[in-house]
């Protein structure tokens, strides 16, 4: 009975949710799982971890599945399903690719958008690319300006860094942005012979993992969310704001790093609950004071206090004062 509830709620209340980035702020980028060369690692940075298949955290027993899907579903009563998250979702559902919830139904009130979408993969890097340090608004502003004045790829490789920098200027790291960007359409063209990256359908994880993470630019969180959002696996991309609720539920260790908490969560938390758990911890963090990283900014933003369902899951070992404190 409750995930069919879950089931309808998402169809529901998938247009609620208003405010929020579309994609996953980029910081420092975890080391990613089996199959990636740990070159560069230091030891302790969950490099380790990658030559068994126990992870850094073996004895760490959270999350469970049960406390993930509880959670899932109390984070979705509050907030509903991201809408900026929603065709992603629906796009996931028609390839077959379910979120958790059995019998799910098509999320139907995104049906037109998705389908008027046509997101490339390499769109959804280079736009994972500018989502860097700054708001879904600007990163969507800066995406939509540089296609209007470089309609294709190809125009983006053969202008002048100069102009793809003032094209992307809004959304802030211009220089270092249309270095990435170029760099990757560069990368691209030398190997493959055209700027397409449809290709990494065909692949399996970690021969994405191995494509993508050779090119200058591209951390494992670039190429986590890409997996997840763009090439429908089950991907659990650790951003500052999933980091710092896991630390708080206790299902890292309160001193993990985002490498360790991307290796622990990946292997704790079961596939179906990946993606939803994912987009609705990223948009709690954006949106909840107690759970903010940002607290003060999330306090002016969110008039109305948020009864956080958190805090009946942290353990007393990872509970700072902050989260104590009501
Ligand atoms: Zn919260």
């Amino acid at each position: 009975m409750q995930l069919k509830a879950s089931a309808d709620r998402l169809s529901r209340r998938g247009s609620k949710m208003q405010r929020g980035i579309r994609k996953r702020k980029l910081r420092s980028p975890p080391r990613s799982t089996s199959g990636l060369k740990s070159s560069g690692s230091r030891p302790d940075d969950g490099a380790n971890a990658i030559a068994n298949n126990y992870g850094p955290y073996p004895d760490h027993a959270w999350p469970t599945a049960e406390e993930c899907r509880a959670i899932r579903d109390d984070l979705l009563a509050l907030h509903g399903f991201p809408k900026e998250f929603a065709k992603y979702r629906r796009r996931r559902q028609m390839n077959g690719v379910l979120c958790g919830v059995k019998s799910e139904p098509l999320d139907e009130d995104v049906k037109d958008e998705c389908e008027g979408d046509h997101e490339s993969v390499l769109d959804g890097l280079v736009h994972t690319v500018l989502s860097q340090n700054t708001t879904d608004a600007n990163s969507q502003r800066a995406f939509a300006t540089l296609k209007s004045i470089f309609p294709t790829w190809e125009e983006v490789l053969a202008a002048e860094s100069r102009c793809v920098e003032d094209a992307i200027r809004c959304g802030g790291l211009a220089p270092t942005k249309a270095a990435c960007i170029k760099n990757i359409l560069s990368c691209l063209l030398e190997k493959k012979g055209k700027l397409c990256l449809e290709y990494l359908k065909d692949l399996s994880v970690d021969q994405v993992k191995a494509e993508l993470s050779h090119i200058k630019g591209i951390g494992p969180k670039t190429v986590a969310c890409v997996l997840m959002f763009n090439l429908q696996h089950d991907d659990f991309p650790v951003d500052t704001h999933v980091l710092e609720i896991s630390k708080r539920i206790g299902w890292v260790p309160p001193g993990a790093n985002s490498n360790k908490a991307y290796l622990h969560l990946n292997r704790r938390i079961p596939n179906e609950l990946k993606f939803d758990l994912n987009c609705l911890l990223f948009t709690h963090g954006k949106l909840c004071p107690r759970c903010s990283k940002r607290k003060e900014n999330s306090r002016k933003k969110e008039s109305h206090a948020i009864d956080c369902p958190l805090l009946k899951y942290c353990k007393a070992s990872n509970q700072d004062a902050d989260y104590g404190s009501s």
